[in-house]
């Protein structure tokens, strides 16, 4: 099987027990919870089988070995995570709205995981790689998107094969040079994964039909949309599909993405024909948004395959 290499950020997250507007007065929070866009597709990639790893760094202190146990204990291989004595584990403490907008007191530039390591155990890790998986959430700083393009060549010029989820935040779209890097990195992009307005906002194109034509022009050979509750598509040069999302009640949405995508990459690497793996990844973000805490709602291939079926009898 392809083994996955993601590079990328690492957090605890910490969540406050009742809606409201941020953190000005104490409070009771729930957490901490293993969390970090990468670490979660890791965490879901592993749990349906693929090999995969992440480079990244935690503290030396319980936030770090708190990730660093769930992801061994969910098959992840951490050999490429730095244990930083300097600096703590990243964390974010989150407060959702009552309109579903949150606020995030963030901890992630001044942490272990935002400095970057060149230890033999991380090229290593990164000669290792089948398939590279590029999160936007992790291109925060011009050094990262070096070392994502840098890993990015070096898998394409061993015959691997990309993915990119965008992720985008409009703040790190408009840093210098940050457009033209990230339309660098779709240029190299073999399986695109963006949400809602995403699709088109690295291309020329304005409407979403006409982004994917371009895409494809582009060379991108394969692009995932997620639309959240609304579902999701997949277009290539021969396939056009759409499927609803599940009926689910959603208890925290965050994750759902990354477990999609996670699903998606690794059964799009085994050759799982496009239909049937958007299917079983909508299942995945289905069952990420029904658990609180971003990583919590991962799930093995059984379970998703289980919940598709309990899903199609109630239809
Ligand atoms: P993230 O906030 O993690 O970045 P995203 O915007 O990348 O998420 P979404 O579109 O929110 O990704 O979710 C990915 C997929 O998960 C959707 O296409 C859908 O199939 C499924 N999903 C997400 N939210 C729900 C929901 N409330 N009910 C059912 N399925 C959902
Ligand atoms: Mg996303």
């Amino acid at each position: 099987m392809k083994k996955i290499v993601v590079i990328g950020e690492i957090l605890v997250e910490i969540m406050a027990d009742t809606p409201g507007h941020g953190f000005r007065e104490a409070q009771a929070l729930t957490g901490p919870f293993p969390s970090g866009a990468p670490a979660i597709f890791a965490a879901q990639a592993a749990r349906i089988g693929q090999p995969v790893a992440i480079v990244s760094a935690v503290g030396d202190d319980d936030f770090g070995r708190l990730n660093l146990d769930r992801l061994a204990r969910d098959g992840v291989d951490v050999s490429g995570v730095h244990v930083d004595p300097h600096r703590p584990t990243g964390s974010a403490f989150v407060r959702y709205r009552g309109d579903g907008g949150r606020d995030f007191v963030f901890n992630i530039r001044h942490s272990a995981c935002g400095h970057l390591h060149d230890t033999p155990a991380v090229r290593s890790v990164l000669a290792s790689a089948d398939h590279l998986h590029v999160m936007g959430s992790s291109l925060a700083s011009p050094e990262f998107v070096a070392r994502n393009m840098a890993a990015a060549e070096a898998v394409r010029d061993h015959g691997g094969t990309i993915s990119f989820d965008p992720n985008l935040r409009k703040e790190i779209l408009a840093a210098p040079g940050m457009a033209e890097a990230m339309s660098r990195i779709v240029s190299m992009t073999d399986l695109y994964l963006p949400s809602g307005d995403e699709l088109t906002l690295l291309t020329e194109a304005q409407t979403d039909v006409t982004a994917i034509g371009e895409l494809l022009d582009r060379g991108v050979r394969a692009i995932v949309h997620k639309r959240g509750a609304d579902g999701a598509g997949y277009h290539d040069a021969h396939h056009d599909l759409s499927i609803p999302a599940f009926e689910v009640t959603e208890v925290d949405p965050t994750g759902a993405g990354d477990c999609f995508g996670a699903t998606f990459t690794a059964l799009w690497l085994r050759g799982v024909p496009p239909k049937s793996a958007l299917q079983t990844a909508a299942a995945s973000g289905a069952h990420a948004v029904t658990r609180r805490g971003p990583m919590e709602g991962t799930a093995d291939l059984a379970t998703l395959e289980d919940f598709i079926r309990a899903q199609e009898a109630d239809r």
